[in-house]
């Protein structure tokens, strides 16, 4: 069975194009493009035979399948021959079920999607494979390929340097000067890229690096590039796979570009054409208040959007005025029942670190999806037997100076509620032991 997928304008003029020439936009109408599949070949394997195998593949050896990326190949990208394909063995990151953090809030059924938990540290691990896939097998057809780049705030440039260092190509990474973590910073320069730090925020860096590449025969590699969307697709595949084939009620997302959003609705639409589940969940997506242009549109019912210029947000990774995928996205939230909600400065740090205090490990833009899930839940907005998944979209370990500054009550515009501060103490037994019995009814 040869199954196919191709670009296809997202704008309404239907223009086709093969997923190895180099486009992004629409020729005719400049529109977006969307990866389309062939349903009619898919749909020859019966839903409960695809679960099967994507069950059967997970986590095994035989390349490429054992990546929770490729493992769903005919669906993601089957245009890549297996040999072309560059995976580090991403996905399958752990969805577990958050009992105190649920109990605390008064919900039953809450789950966390960590998406962190891959090889970059972030989910644009999921996309990044099948961009850096398509690019290796573009070369190995011959075409001539100098490089990927992207821009960044700062996790696409990590996942972009792993996978290209991985497939000995070179990447091209944008930052914003200052805007991104320590831990974001180092990860392209460790992998080798060539990291160009740029005085401006992602929106500025994001105007030059399509100039560049529309310029020279570099590959873009930004969410635009709906190949990415593919691979992040894979994340509402996975989620129902580990709730045994459930559909959850809500799925709570952070939202920066839109990409991300766009994606997790994409899987889900294409499941329940295949049959393989029957209804979609709602989807909530979440913004930083200081970066909230979908939110801004959503209060005036989606019917206008106007750019804005990002404010500095702890949530650094969602700090974008003019996302890409804003169409995108606002045509998977009105399919799934959507809501969009922000959260301050004050309110995701401090839900961070609630999450954190029963066991979580928080980035900043998971701290934005549980303060919105805090709000929703208040507002009965959610119902308490609900079954919630968060889409926890970066590792904590990230985000440690945001961490850090936390415990020490040093945030702007915060005040740390659950702030823990190390006792300095001298090597005396007796004084330790009298730190440790004031203070251990306190903790919890
Ligand atoms: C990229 C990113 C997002 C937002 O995803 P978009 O596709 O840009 O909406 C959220 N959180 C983290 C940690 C990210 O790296
Ligand atoms: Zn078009």
């Amino acid at each position: 069975m040869s199954y196919r997928a191709w670009f296809q304008c997202s704008s309404g003029c239907d223009e086709r194009y093969e997923l190895n020439e180099i486009i992004y936009n629409c020729k005719k109408c400049g529109g977006l493009l969307e990866v389309r599949h062939d349903i009619e070949k898919l749909k020859h394997r019966s839903p409960e035979s695809w679960m099967r195998l994507f069950d059967e593949r997970n986590r095994r050896t035989k390349w490429p399948f054992g990546s929770a990326v490729w493992g769903k190949k005919e669906m993601v990208c089957p245009n890549v021959e297996n040999n072309n394909v560059v995976s580090l063995y991403e996905g399958a990151s752990n969805l577990f079920w958050a009992e105190r953090l649920g109990n605390i809030i008064g919900t039953e059924d809450l789950w966390i999607k960590q998406c962190g938990n891959s090889h970059t540290g972030s989910f644009k691990d999921l996309g990044m494979t099948v961009l850096v896939s398509m690019v290796k097998q573009m070369i190995s057809e011959g075409k001539d390929i100098m490089g990927v780049a992207c821009a960044s705030t700062g996790d696409t440039s990590a996942a972009l340097s792993a996978y290209c260092a991985a497939a000995g190509i070179p990447a091209i990474v944008f930052l914003p000067k200052n805007k991104v973590s320590t831990a974001q910073l180092i990860q392209p320069i460790a992998n080798g890229a060539l990291t160009l730090s740029l005085d401006t925020d992602f929106d500025g860096c994001m105007e030059i690096v399509q100039k560049v590449c529309t310029k020279n025969n570099i590959y873009l590699a930004n969410s635009m590039n709906s190949l990415r969307i593919e691979g992040q697709k894979t994340v509402s595949i996975e989620v129902v796979q580990q709730l045994d084939w459930e559909v959850p009620d809500v799925v709570i997302i952070p939202g920066g570009n839109l990409g991300n959003v766009s994606a997790l609705g994409k899987g889900f639409l294409l499941m329940k054409e295949l049959g393989m589940i029957n209804r979609l969940p709602r989807i909530v997506c979440v913004q930083a208040a200081k970066a909230n242009p979908l939110y801004q549109s959503y209060l005036k019912g989606f019917k206008e959007f106007k750019p804005i210029r990002a404010q500095k947000t702890l949530a650094s990774a969602i700090q974008i005025g003019n996302p890409v995928s804003f169409n995108k996205a606002v045509k998977i939230l009105k399919m799934f029942n959507g809501i969009v909600e922000q959260a301050t400065e004050d309110e995701l740090a401090n839900a961070a670190a609630l999450g954190d205090k029963t066991g979580l490990f928080n980035c900043p833009h998971t701290g934005v999806a549980l303060a919105v899930l805090f709000k929703l839940v208040e507002r009965n907005e959610i119902k308490k037997d609900e079954r919630i998944v968060i889409i926890s979209t970066a590792h904590g370990l990230k985000f440690t100076d945001f961490k850090v500054k936390y415990h020490e009550n040093k945030l702007d515009e915060v005040e740390s509620k659950y702030a823990n501060t190390p006792i300095e103490l001298p090597p005396e037994y007796d004084k330790v032991e009298k730190a440790i019995l004031d203070n251990v009814a306190d903790l919890n």
